[in-house]
């Protein structure tokens, strides 16, 4: 009864989150079309593609090698912007994943800041640009306020995968920076950023995947 995921755990959130994102073809096209060049849904959903055939190969792969996987795949398979820095960000969690069996909060806390580090670095981004950033950031800091405060696993899971989503919200009134909605007059303010929706639809997908398993 506490939060432990190990590579089986994580292989099955794989496979869900490619459920979920294979979905909201239409939305996320529709969102990447205001912004963009519509190409967003299609390319992560070409990387979750494979990701879910792979899954069970991953399953049995040590957390480390896991991560490097997952990267590895997302680098060849999801290309533009969000491929290269998907696929750097697991690398970079390859590096923080611990080398025992499953990660508890603490760990999973310290692999997705070095994710976070890494899309930031690599796309030399802030939060508050309207990016995937603006949802991965706030879950970040969420689960560390989880493990200052001690939750309980479902109110942490609850509190972590509600500052995704929120995040993902608030990238509608936020001027872009970065990435190809600056070349729109108004920055894109009006419209959602489609990777910040999408990476909140991850996070929301592991959270529940995990209390699933409590
Ligand atoms: P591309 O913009 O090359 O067509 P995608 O359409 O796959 O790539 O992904 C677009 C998403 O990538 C954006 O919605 C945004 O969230 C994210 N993004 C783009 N550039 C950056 C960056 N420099 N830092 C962080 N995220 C970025
Ligand atoms: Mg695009």
């Amino acid at each position: 009864m506490a939060i432990l995921i190990d590579s089986k755990l994580y292989a099955d959130y794989l496979k869900k989150a490619y459920e979920r994102i294979n979905q909201e073809e239409d939305y996320i096209t529709g969102l990447d079309s205001a912004t963009g060049d519509g190409d967003h849904w299609a390319n992560l959903n070409k990387g979750y593609t494979k990701l879910k055939d792979k899954a069970d190969e991953l399953a049995e792969k040590s957390l480390s090698d896991l991560f490097k996987n997952i990267g590895m795949i997302m680098m060849a398979e999801i290309g533009g912007s969000s491929g290269v820095l998907y696929g750097g960000a697991n690398l970079a969690a390859a590096k923080a994943a611990p080398d025992k069996e499953a990660m508890d909060l603490n760990d999973l806390y310290k692999v997705y800041r070095a994710m976070l580090d890494d899309i930031q670095q690599r796309g030399k981004a802030e939060r508050g640009w309207k990016t995937m950033i603006d949802a991965l950031a706030p879950a970040v800091d969420a689960m560390k306020q989880a493990i200052d405060e001690d939750l309980e696993d479902a109110e942490a899971l609850d509190l972590i995968a509600k500052a995704a989503v929120e995040g993902a919200e608030a990238t509608k009134e936020m001027e872009a920076v970065r990435g190809r909605a600056t070349y729109q007059k108004n920055k894109g303010v009006g419209h959602l950023d489609p990777g910040a929706v999408t990476m909140a639809y991850q996070i929301e997908t592991l959270c529940n995947v995990i209390k699933e398993n409590l």
